[in-house]
């Protein structure tokens, strides 16, 4: 495979532009939202990542809902204004692309494409991407093996887009007293068997907020080349995964806490 170490020992560096790389041997920190909800909430996410040099904020406008009654996202005009805000500030975005369609459209106002777990295998989109210069995060499926995301990659770099970050965000599994297991055994394998970053998603990973920080540590302890984690000023008033996101203070603690670690490691 293309993605794997045999065919290219070097480890990828996806340069994003500005000084903001995900690359092995630095940790990216990406945070934000859920959901993109307003102007007011972008500009106070944007402010805590510029207090906490944090250079790269995810937040989704289309967004993967299990009801279809639930708040699906702002749509094009919400990362419009996002990207408005965030550019100004020197801020890289990250924001889940759903479908084929969506991927012209958001092109100007997009860093870091992310494919969401459940369109994990989706290979119309994996294939669309692959045509694209613009980065590409790949979320692990819910019930994906390691393996599927590694193909699931395979599907984006053979398309001529080596942009490319994988990411562990927890499987299901029969434990139910988390939302989804995290599996940190994913990040030294995938750090194995593929030049590609790896990233890790406490948030979704265990889906309690009490947690996150520890499973964030974890994940860099175990080799992970960046974190991904949910943050809002008011995480209970968030229009989508409240339970599992950081306040501004929780989140600024866990920033020095990862930093700390990861000079540590
Ligand atoms: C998200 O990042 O908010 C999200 C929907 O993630 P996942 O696709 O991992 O569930
Ligand atoms: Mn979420």
């Amino acid at each position: 495979k293309l993605v794997s170490k045999k065919w290219k020992a070097k480890p990828t560096s996806v340069d994003l532009g500005d000084g903001v790389f995900i690359k092995d041997g630095e940790m990216a920190i990406i945070t934000g939202p859920c959901s993109i909800e307003s102007e007011e909430q972008i500009r106070k996410v944007v402010a805590h990542c510029v207090e906490n040099g944090i250079r790269m904020m995810r937040g989704g406008v289309f967004k993967p809902r299990t009801s279809p009654y639930a708040f699906r996202g702002m749509g094009i005009d919400g990362l419009k204004l996002w990207h408005d805000i965030a550019s100004e500030a020197g801020i890289k975005i990250v924001t889940e692309v759903m479908q084929t369609s969506q991927i012209e459209e958001m092109y100007p106002y997009v860093d870091i494409y992310q494919v969401g777990a459940r369109n994990s295998q989706n290979f119309n989109l994996l294939d669309e991407l692959g045509k694209v210069d613009k980065a590409v995060m790949i979320k692990r499926g819910i019930s994906g093996t390691i393996e599927e995301l590694l193909q699931s990659a395979e599907y984006v770099f053979s398309g001529g887009n080596e942009k490319l970050i994988l990411c562990e965000r927890g499987i299901r599994t029969y434990e139910k007293a988390s939302r989804n297991t995290l599996d940190l055994n994913a990040i030294p394998i995938l750090k194995a068997k593929s030049h590609l970053p790896v990233i890790v998603d406490p948030s979704h990973g265990i889906g309690i907020r009490s947690y996150v920080p520890q499973m964030a540590l974890a994940g860099v302890m175990s080799g992970a080349d960046g974190i991904i984690y949910e943050s809002h000023e008011i995480p209970e008033k968030a229009y989508s995964d409240g339970q599992q996101t950081l306040d501004f203070a929780q989140s600024a603690r866990l920033v020095n806490w990862i930093r700390e670690s990861f000079a540590m490691r």
